[in-house]
């Protein structure tokens, strides 16, 4: 048996959507593809457009990362709505959310550590980590202590429509299992943070990179639980380079300069399936945005997972590899 937890299929009337880089590093052709659909989409609609922080991991946050991707977003005139949000600042709205579900009765502490999990877990999850075999789910075992928080797998299948990737269907519990909510390290989840970072923006229309595909049913049934709105979703193809990898921090993608402009902005809109006019390309950036807010449709985005972005002209490309 499966439910769906209406999450639209469609964009609502009065969009509200969110831009949420993590402060790893600068911006890669690949994040400023999502930050160029999540915009659009917002705009296209006459809808806001929010931007987050998702610094949660202090450890992988680098210093003034978080500043340079506000002022090459700035170089590229997006313009977004009101004050930005620093998940790092957000650690009492988690906090609460997580006793709201311990009162619920949705969470339980568990004692595993990861060797534990990986030998009793039943199989590799869509994450590639072991899928949790609920080892905590009826009690602590005698004398350990809590070490997480986990957050029990619906019994039921998640289904929700996705606007690119279309409908989409995800069994939790063999999927991933029981999840953890609050780390061994004391630190929150990304999936809870995000889900109370966008009920708490209004954000109801989330669009972003498809490698968050696979979390987004844990995410609707966090929301459901903690009787919070579920956004529609829209799920772009990830940038990849030539040997099939995602663009990112790791595989060393390039940091972007925002001195390329319309150049850099039409590759990623192509990217995302428009056909931009050729002069377009050397337009001021007003009339390029003028164009593409007009012009914006999600039903040419490829529904696909990823895709080569091909080699960006040496003017559309930073040489600096700022992004190590
Ligand atoms: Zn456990």
């Amino acid at each position: 048996m499966s439910r769906n937890f209406e999450s639209p299929g469609r964009r609502p009337a009065a969009c509200c959507g969110r831009f949420a880089p993590s402060p790893t590093g600068r911006l890669h052709f690949g994040s400023l593809v999502a930050a160029v659909g999540s915009y659009l989409d917002a705009r296209a609609s006459g809808g806001n457009w929010l931007l987050r922080i998702e610094d949660i991991d202090r450890e992988r946050t680098a210093p003034g990362a978080a500043e340079a991707i506000q002022s090459t977003l700035a170089g590229l005139a997006f313009e977004w709505d009101g004050e930005v949000l620093y998940q790092s600042r957000r650690l009492d709205a988690y906090r609460a959310a997580l006793s709201q579900l311990r009162e619920n009765g949705d969470i339980y502490p568990c004692a595993c550590s990861r060797r534990e999990i990986a030998a009793r877990a039943p199989a590799v999850g869509v994450d590639g980590a072991p899928v949790y075999p609920g080892t905590c789910r009826s009690g602590l075992p005698h004398g350990r202590d809590a070490r997480s928080w986990r957050m029990l797998a619906p019994a039921e299948e998640i289904v929700f429509d996705d606007r690119v990737q279309g409908p989409q269907r995800q069994d939790v519990a063999a999927a991933v299992g029981d999840f953890v909510l609050l780390r061994a390290d004391g630190r929150f989840a990304y999936q809870l943070a995000v889900v109370v970072d966008d009920a708490a923006q209004g954000v109801n229309s989330v669009v972003r990179g498809a490698d968050l595909l696979d979390s987004t049913p844990r995410q609707i049934w966090l929301a459901q639980r903690l009787r919070l709105p579920v956004p529609a979703y829209a799920h772009l193809p990830l940038a990849s380079n030539a040997a099939g990898e995602k663009l990112s921090k790791q595989t060393r993608a390039r940091a972007i300069d925002a001195t390329s402009g319309s150049p850099l902005l039409a590759a990623a809109l192509e990217f995302l399936g428009h056909v931009v006019p050729p002069d377009l390309r050397h337009a001021p950036l007003s009339e390029f945005w003028r164009w593409a807010i007009a012009n914006w449709s999600i039903t040419f985005v490829p529904a696909r997972r990823s895709a080569t972005s091909g080699s960006p002209p040496a003017a559309v490309a930073a040489d600096a590899d700022e992004d190590p």
